[in-house]
């Protein structure tokens, strides 16, 4: 399609190479989360079978070599998604844990009663409950974008939802249901002409887009490293060092603090004041080494691949009768969202496991996006840039031999 060879990178995955139900492995599921390869999970087990210990404060060699593997990772992650400094990524469990952060810190000392939270109607659940519980606990207002029938927000609207109020926006940069990529550049423009600071919700555009925090000027952003490529139960928070060290810590406990007494504690600086407790360290490395990866393929090289890809597939999708796109904005990333005439997404989904063929059904934890086109679950495909036409093929052809209903 480009440039760029699909069937190379494949042989770094080794989970790729796999026979499931009689039939080679068609991995699309990448939105719930991506495989690994080899040099990220070679980077987890030389953790722990030669570096393992706790991290800091330790005089012996193996605590400082994981030290600075752990400390090397956020500088990785910090030059990846263009932070100014490593001190403005804090590691945390992921994209959740993230948002809950922002929610119990910057919500409870910066949004009061009546204060307002706007969100678009096509986020994760992650960038909803949060702030419905901070919402419940305030009295402040949640107020959500609506979107046009293709899935793709309406700026227009957003402007007009901007009121004194407004304490914050918080928006997904590529909609896991629905693939619409959002445009954050302009959101955060305008939410900045209001003086007003926007979280962007990377979790699923990270895998698929370079991401600049400068260059977005985006004052938090959070991702997830099990959907880069790299391990589970390791992710990240960015935010703007002033921003970040002008808020309270959230959880307590070891490493978050400088000196503790039963009468006052005093906290850390950043990053560490907001990672209490051993982090996920083996994860981290491991995370540090998916950047690496990525880097090394190239995003733009990746972005104009799967581009291509999910031109091809969408195409592939409209031949089959009965079929209806769920998100068909002018502007996507990786997913493709369906239903197939009345058959239950579920059966449609274990229809296409029996073929080798992982895609997801449900509803993404996404209930509002969907429920505004109608339906409560739809199946999901979601590309990455080790799937090919052969796997977009696979799918074509076994949805066309779906059973009439
Ligand atoms: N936001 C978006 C857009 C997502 O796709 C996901 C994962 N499906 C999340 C948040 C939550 O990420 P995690 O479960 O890794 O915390």
């Amino acid at each position: 399609i480009t440039g760029f060879d699909p069937y190379r990178v494949r042989a770094d995955f080794p989970a790729l190479h796999q026979n499931v139900n009689g039939h080679p492995l068609v991995w699309l599921d990448n939105a719930a989360t991506t495989q690994k390869p080899q040099s990220v999970i070679d980077a987890t087990s030389h953790f722990y079978a030669h570096d393992n210990s706790n991290i800091h404060r330790a005089a012996h060699t193996l605590a400082a070599r994981s030290t600075d593997l752990f400390e090397g990772a956020r500088e990785k992650i910090a030059r990846f998604i263009g932070a100014a400094e490593p001190r403005e990524i804090v590691f945390l469990r992921g994209t959740t844990e993230a948002i809950n952060l922002v929610a119990n810190t910057f919500g409870r000392t910066r949004i009061g009663n009546g204060d307002e939270i706007i969100v678009t109607a096509i986020e994760h659940h992650a960038n909803i409950v949060p702030w419905q519980l901070l919402a419940q606990a305030t009295g402040a207002v949640l107020k959500v974008v609506p979107v046009n029938d293709r899935g793709e927000v309406i700026l227009e609207q957003f402007a007009a939802l901007l009121t004194g109020r407004t304490r914050l926006v918080s928006v997904t940069h590529v909609a896991n249901a629905l693939g619409t990529v959002v445009p954050v550049e302009e959101i955060i423009a305008i939410a900045h002409a209001h003086g007003v600071p926007v979280l962007v919700d990377a979790a699923q555009s990270a895998p698929h887009v370079p991401i600049d925090v400068k260059a977005l000027d985006a004052d938090f952003l959070v991702l997830s490293g099990h959907k880069i490529f790299g391990p589970t139960g390791i992710g990240i928070l960015y935010g703007k060092a002033d921003l970040l060290e002008s808020l309270p810590p959230w959880q307590g406990g070891g490493h978050m603090i400088k000196d503790v007494t039963f009468a006052k504690t005093a906290y850390q600086g950043l990053p560490e004041r907001f990672e209490a407790g051993t982090p996920d360290i083996a994860g981290a490395v491991g995370l540090g080494a998916a950047v690496d990866y990525l880097q090394q393929v190239g995003l733009p090289a990746i972005a104009a691949y799967e581009h291509a890809l999910l031109e091809y597939a969408t195409a592939g999708l409209e031949e089959i009768a009965g079929l209806r796109l769920i998100g068909t904005a002018r502007h996507k990333a990786s997913v493709l969202s369906f239903v197939v005439k009345d058959i239950d997404p579920h059966e449609v989904a274990k229809f296409l496991d029996r073929r080798g063929i992982a895609v997801r059904s449900g509803h993404h934890c996404a209930q509002p996006a969907l429920r505004r086109f109608g339906v409560e679950a739809t199946v999901r495909a979601s590309l990455a840039f080790y799937n090919t036409r052969e796997d977009v093929d696979a799918l074509v052809t076994a949805l066309h031999a779906l059973p009439k209903s």
